[in-house]
């Protein structure tokens, strides 16, 4: 085989074995298929688009580049939960202690902020000394002791995904059904799970913009899932405004632990539960979705879920204290607020905009993670359909330095759309796929 006809096939349109796909991906890993030769074939796929089979089978290659965890000592089954990404989107923080407390194992391996999208990374290491890069015995540890622990993509983990995700960020092959399933999928898969739900993004704040391409990317990787033997199924959710109130590190941390205490932002908490109904449902802690609310609901009530957050924190090294004390979080210096230019309803949101703001605020994210200024935040004061006066706040800043303000500023009043007419909200959750 060589890689020179793989690339032609693929440009021809015409479908790869599996066998074909194991070998570029192990070529690849191994360092006999050189960049620019995974750089054709990738614009080929993307091009060219992978069938349900390709994906599957590219799935399981990237996966097996690397360790793929066993958690066979925990009794319980163990289950996860992926977002495709949005703004404000801090559900991990609170699930993960709800679904843990619940009496099921969450070993998540989680993310950094990509493009305008925070990640659960980033978010986690506001909490001063968390860390996010536990070595795998004390992963393994934190999960026997308090049943959830979160960290980041490690070297052992399916490495092709780290070098084909490199490649495809430097040759604009991102947005791409197959290829984003299978960058997913394999290192979710690695976590070991029985179980995986999928919260799918969007509307104007997510990467999949368009429902139908959310529906197709939901499907795929529902199917791929359950092709490699786990239980899945996908939420498709409302990304056309920011979840909850706030944005930005510190903020959505501090907005997670609120729901946790039974308060927060109606709309986050109902996701939370929702995806937490499922995590209970596909890991057989209940019979029922409906069984699954009510534990959630439980957990919350009782405060036992905010209390394993608090082990956690504790045991991946941070100060558990942030619990009770936000002022130990990191903060801005300054305030300033976008107001309203007139009266009227909110009619939509350019909501990907928000995330860039915030990105320009933040001084960088994602790749230069130490850059990140976790004290920067936005709130959001009106959601579609809310009324509003001329000069009334739309969204307060936290903010530490003034370069980018001016330009964050227009931008968030520029992603506002207003109308004269009542404006119904949109269903936050839209449908379930795989139920
Ligand atoms: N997140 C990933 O990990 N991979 C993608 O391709 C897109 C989003």
């Amino acid at each position: 085989m060589r890689a020179v006809d793989l690339i032609r096939k693929k440009r021809d349109a015409r479908e790869h074995s599996r066998e074909e796909i194991n070998f570029l991906i192990h070529g690849y890993t191994n360092g006999d298929i050189p960049d620019y030769q995974m750089a054709a074939w990738l614009m080929a796929a993307w091009i060219r688009k992978l069938s349900p089979a390709e994906t599957q089978a590219l799935t399981e290659a990237m996966l097996r580049s690397g360790e793929v965890f066993d958690h066979s000592d925990l009794p319980m089954k163990k289950v996860d939960k992926h977002s495709t990404g949005g703004v404000g989107d801090n559900t991990s923080l609170i699930l993960a202690p709800i679904v843990a407390e619940g009496g099921l194992a969450v070993p998540m391996i989680s993310g950094r902020g990509l493009g305008h999208t925070g990640g659960t990374l980033d978010k986690l290491e506001a909490i001063p000394g968390f860390n996010t890069a536990l070595p795998q015995a004390d992963f393994r540890r934190v999960l026997r002791e308090c049943r959830m622990s979160l960290i980041g993509q490690t070297a052992e983990i399916a490495p092709a995904d780290k070098k084909i995700y490199a490649l495809r960020d430097a040759t604009s092959t991102v947005e791409n059904i197959g290829l984003i399933c299978a960058s997913i999928m394999s290192k979710k898969l690695a976590e070991g799970i029985d179980a995986l739900v999928l919260d799918v993004k969007t509307g104007p704040g997510a990467f999949m913009d368009q429902e139908d391409d959310a529906v197709q990317l939901a499907e795929v990787m529902v199917q791929t899932a359950r092709g490699m033997g786990k239980k899945c199924v996908a939420l498709l959710t409302d990304m056309s405004q920011p979840l909850g109130r706030m944005a930005g590190h510190s903020n959505e941390v501090i907005e997670a632990i609120d729901v946790l205490k039974g308060k927060g932002p109606e709309d986050l908490r109902e996701l939370s539960i929702e995806l937490s109904a499922w995590m209970f449902y596909l890991g057989e802690r209940c019979r029922f979705v409906e069984e699954g609310r009510k534990l959630a609901e439980e957990t919350i009530r009782s405060g036992r879920a905010l209390e394993r957050l608090r082990a956690c924190i504790g045991l991946q090294g941070g100060d558990p204290r942030v619990i009770d004390d936000r002022t130990l979080l990191p903060g801005a210096k300054f305030k300033a607020h976008v107001t309203s230019p007139r009266s009227g309803y909110v009619a939509a949101t350019r909501c990907r905009d928000f995330g860039i703001a915030l990105a320009m605020l933040e001084g960088g994210r994602g790749k230069k993670e130490d850059t990140i200024d976790h004290g920067v935040g936005l709130e959001f004061h009106k959601r579609i359909g809310d009324h509003v006066q001329v000069g009334e706040k739309l969204v307060t800043i936290d903010y530490n330095s003034e370069v980018r303000l001016a330009e964050a500023k227009q931008l968030i009043l520029e992603s506002f759309e207003f109308t004269g007419q009542p404006v119904a909200a949109p269903p936050l959750i839209r449908r379930v796929i795989g139920e």
